[in-house]
């Protein structure tokens, strides 16, 4: 039920972070006015040049449609739901003082492809922000579309599409998608009449006045049957004069061709004057509103081309018709009709070049996935100790931790009971015993090393010499013993173990032969703080990381957080499942993918024959270190037949 309520606001937040990231971005420079309208109305408007709102504007639809993304293939999913919590905090507080103070009309969260009313902006952002504080406080029910590893694939592709193919494409050129009135097929004639005859129109502001007498030519331009050129520039002053060869070129071929060409513009006749003497233009200037403009078309200067009173084509000044394409008359030519229906084009564009290749990509790494959990699977069926196998290849295991107690009959009681029960059902996994000192000569005699192997909970830090009370690798290896437990959190609390001491522990084990089961985990304030990667990286970095590749691949590693060692709490397996990830990408970034696939990560912490099948069947967690339940022979076996189910 919560796993259900989870992933539907999950999906719900991740398609309106998409879409709305997706239509911002296709239109940059609407969304740089919609921020500069939102300046404006705090009087913060002279402070931001126009380059810092348009850097603005593309950050802003970059990082909405990546967070979606995030959100649909649960990608970080902590530091994600975090994110998008605080945006939606921050978006409902200013779309709460939109409503109330109604500074501007359309808050332009979707462009111009979907308008809302403040109020209904509001709401919107209410339903999201309880979507997201759900989606926050069970970030890890979202189930993961793409394994970690290939996550930077995801993130990586769709910023470079959003940024460079959509935003940056259509700033270059124009908005691929135009949700304005004024896009290629808009009857202009048609709006613009119903508007006089004072019915709703969205033309309201578009008129055309010559700029020589101030006549209002409006209703002469879109009543003309032909073809008609308009030169957009709503600010002479800031307009892009690096292509005026190729207006003027396109000026006198309408003068060949008897076409009507108009430069609309907002500017002042001083502006006009001068703009005249730089580029040379001789075609007529007309006035407009200087918003209009901005809405006609996203460049500054654009082409429009009027036919009948209908758009049916639109260039930016980076994309004019070349001089080669001007050779015929508009009627024998390409320029003069209207494209084919290019948003069905557009639409299969994208699905060809983001969505199909994510599909390919999460499919392949599902396969991958599945594969390697085939490849896997036997080795749950490994009845042999893995200390006498020679691969390095991931092992599951199953250890118990003794820690102080069993005196040494009772100890060789229990280790031959469970000698004796682990020959009659052989199990499916590894099986060690870890016990204190004094028990492991006498257990190693009759312990059938091929089924259960034995270790001891400590080694000293030092190889030999006057260290009363300490028993060193040597001496534990001259036991029969194989493994060794080293970092465990009651040693590292209440032996004051530092990292350096264990990292002395672990070569000397390691160069004693013995196999080292690693402890790492986090205390129960960490956890509360989010602190639980940063401490089991420290850990690894502070006691093992140091190792060879080799050597790394003869550790253990077992993952106990501390608050549930002997607690009776144990970390859910979603809880365990996504450290022990954490763990092995971390192991991956520092040996590479194939070490930390190969590397055994146990969990410990109050992990019982009831618990162990759930913990046990995520990918990532490969076995158990035992304490309290390695005590008595059925309970261990119980857990060691989690393997079997
Ligand atoms: C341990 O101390 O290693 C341990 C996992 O203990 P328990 O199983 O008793 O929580």
């Amino acid at each position: 039920m919560r796993k259900t309520a989870v992933n539907i606001c999950r999906i719900i937040l991740a398609m309106t972070f998409i879409l709305s990231g997706f239509v911002k971005a296709v239109d940059p420079l609407g969304t740089q006015y919609k921020i500069h309208d939102y300046l404006a109305a705090m009087g913060l408007a002279q402070y931001s040049p126009d380059i810092l709102t348009l850097a603005a504007s593309v950050l802003l639809s970059t990082v909405e449609f990546i967070l979606g993304i995030c959100l649909l293939f649960a990608i970080r999913r902590r530091l994600v739901s975090r994110i998008v919590l605080w945006v939606m905090i921050a978006m409902t507080l200013i779309t709460l003082w939109l409503a109330w103070t109604d500074p501007i009309h359309d808050c332009g969260c979707f462009g111009d492809a979907l308008v809302l009313t403040n109020w209904q902006t509001l709401w919107k952002n209410v339903v999201l922000l309880i979507a997201a504080i759900i989606v926050w406080k069970w970030p890890t029910l979202q189930p993961r579309l793409i394994s970690a590893s290939n996550q930077w694939i995801v993130v990586n592709y769709s910023v470079v599409f959003i940024l460079f193919f959509i935003a940056g494409r259509s700033l270059y050129t124009l908005p691929q998608f135009d949700f304005r009135p004024y896009h290629i097929g808009a009857n202009l004639r048609e709006g613009w009449q119903r508007m006089m005859d004072g019915e709703e129109s969205p033309y309201n502001d578009f008129f055309i006045e010559r700029a020589e007498d101030g006549e209002d030519i409006t209703e002469q331009v879109l009543n003309d049957e032909g073809y008609t050129f308009l030169l957009v520039a709503p600010h002479l002053e800031q307009a892009d004069d690096s292509r005026l060869d190729q207006v003027n070129l396109m000026y006198e071929y309408c003068q060949d061709n008897g076409y009507p060409f108009y430069c609309l513009t907002a500017s002042t006749e001083k502006a006009i004057n001068r703009w005249c003497e730089m580029t040379g233009a001789e075609y007529p200037f007309c006035q407009t509103d200087d918003i209009t403009l901005k809405t006609v078309i996203r460049s500054n200067p654009g082409l429009l081309l009027l036919k009948d009173g209908t758009v049916i084509r639109k260039w930016s000044h980076n994309a004019l018709p070349s001089e080669e394409e001007l050779t015929k008359p508009l009627e024998e030519s390409a320029l003069g009709r209207q494209p084919g229906n290019s948003t069905t084009s557009k639409i299969l564009w994208i699905l060809t070049w983001f969505v199909l290749p994510l599909l390919v990509l999460t499919l392949a790494d599902r396969l991958w996935a599945w594969t390697k959990w085939l490849r896997r699977k036997p080795q749950k069926g490994n009845s042999n100790n893995p200390i006498n196998n020679i691969s390095n290849m991931r092992k599951k295991i199953v250890a118990g931790n003794w820690k102080m107690n069993m005196n040494l009959q009772d100890g060789i009681a229990l280790a031959k009971e469970l000698n004796e029960t682990l020959k009659a059902d052989k199990p499916n996994c590894g099986v060690v015993i870890c016990t204190p000192f004094i028990h492991l000569a006498s257990i190693a005699q009759f312990l059938d090393q091929d089924i259960i192997g034995l270790g001891a909970e400590n080694c000293a830090d030092k190889e030999k010499g006057a260290f009363t009370g300490e028993v060193s690798a040597e001496m534990v290896k001259s036991t029969g013993a194989q493994y060794v437990i080293l970092g465990h959190s009651e040693r590292r609390e209440y032996y004051k173990e530092t990292p350096e001491i264990l990292k002395e522990k672990v070569l000397l084990a390691q160069k004693n032969d013995l196999k080292v089961i690693f402890c790492i985990g986090e205390s129960l304030e960490e956890r509360e703080a989010g602190k639980q990667n940063e401490v089991v990286k420290a850990e690894l970095e502070g006691s093992v990381f140091n190792l060879s590749e080799e050597d790394f691949r003869k550790i253990v590693i077992a993952y106990e957080p501390i608050w549930a060692i002997g607690t009776g709490k144990t970390a859910t397996a979603e809880q365990a499942e996504e450290i022990h990830a954490y763990i092995r990408s971390i192991i991956a970034e520092k040996y590479g993918q194939a070490v930390a696939d190969d590397t055994t990560i146990l969990y410990g912490g109050s992990c019982k024959a009831s618990n162990a099948p759930e913990l046990f069947a995520k990918p990532d967690i490969d076995g158990g270190l035992i304490g309290g339940a390695s005590l008595k022979a059925a309970d261990f076996k119980g857990i060691i037949d989690a393997w079997k189910k």
